[in-house]
């Protein structure tokens, strides 16, 4: 394995001797939005294709964002391994209903090697750092949200023990912040593995799924928002159909 302790100014060893790469296995791409559906739950088919559209459309752009600042540049990821849609908030006015969506997408990155080490670190590469803005991989615990080696599992334990003077160099060696920062760890790894096992593996299953899901919660609130056009509401008496007139006879011995 790579010997990453070797690199002295941009890790900390929390993520060495603790989480070992929990941010990039899988790397998740989180995006919130919101859709809106006019006319009550109608068309549902022409309502998963809206929300097909909308992942595909921001599983895209995360994918032309993180690239490595070479040039030419390279792409992080292909397509995501699964998609986790949740319907954080539903509200329905009228029959508008408003849908607070999160969008997660479980990718593997193209760099993570085999022995969870991110190939093009700057402490794996020599100092150069081509890594995209805002990767999370080796934080440190004075990097604030938005900045490059955030991360919330050092901040969320850093919020529940006494955190070293910067820079943190230390590691977790005490027994109490090391048994925080591994509670915090723990927590990551489950809610990471939670949505990875509960994701599906197309973009179709989680559009579908979330429709469902929509769907009952329409059903439960406000069932009469819901009325899908029939199916074959045109279809053409047989032949051997009861006539129309009422008679009792087949159509084509009465009025075919
Ligand atoms: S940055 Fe955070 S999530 Fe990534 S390896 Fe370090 S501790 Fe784990
Ligand atoms: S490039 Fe490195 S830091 Fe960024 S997601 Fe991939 S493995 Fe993680």
């Amino acid at each position: 394995m790579t010997d990453l302790s070797s690199n002295t100014s941009s890790f900390s060893s929390i993520c060495i001797e603790h989480c070992k790469g929990r941010c990039c296995d899988p790397w998740w791409g989180i995006i919130a939005y919101q859709v809106r559906k006019e006319g009550g739950l109608t068309r549902l088919n022409n309502f998963k294709e809206e929300i097909l559209r909308g992942i595909r459309d921001r599983e895209r752009r995360i994918v032309e964002r993180y690239v490595t600042s070479e040039t030419p540049p390279r792409p992080l990821f292909k397509s995501p391994e699964k998609y986790s849609m949740i319907a954080e908030n539903i509200k329905i006015s009228g029959t508008t209903i408003f849908i607070n969506l999160r969008a997660m997408f479980a990718f593997r990155c193209l760099f993570l090697s085999e022995d969870k080490v991110c190939t093009i670190h700057p402490s794996v590469i020599g100092g150069s750092d081509i890594r995209p803005e805002h990767c999370g991989y080796l934080g440190s615990l004075d990097a604030k949200p938005n900045e490059k080696g955030y991360c919330r599992i050092i901040h969320t334990a850093a919020g529940t023990i006494t955190p070293p003077s910067p820079p943190y160099k230390g590691g977790a060696k005490g027994g109490d912040e090391t048994s925080k920062i591994n509670a915090a760890i723990d927590m990551e790894r489950s809610i990471s593995e939670k949505y990875y096992n509960e994701g599906y593996t197309s973009a179709e299953g989680a559009a579908e799924a979330l429709v469902e899901n929509i769907k009952g919660y329409v059903e439960r609130n406000a069932p009469g928002l819901i009325s899908d056009v029939p199916k074959e509401t045109t279809k053409s008496p047989g032949r051997n159909d009861p006539c129309y007139c009422g008679s009792g006879k087949k159509i084509k011995k009465c009025h075919g």
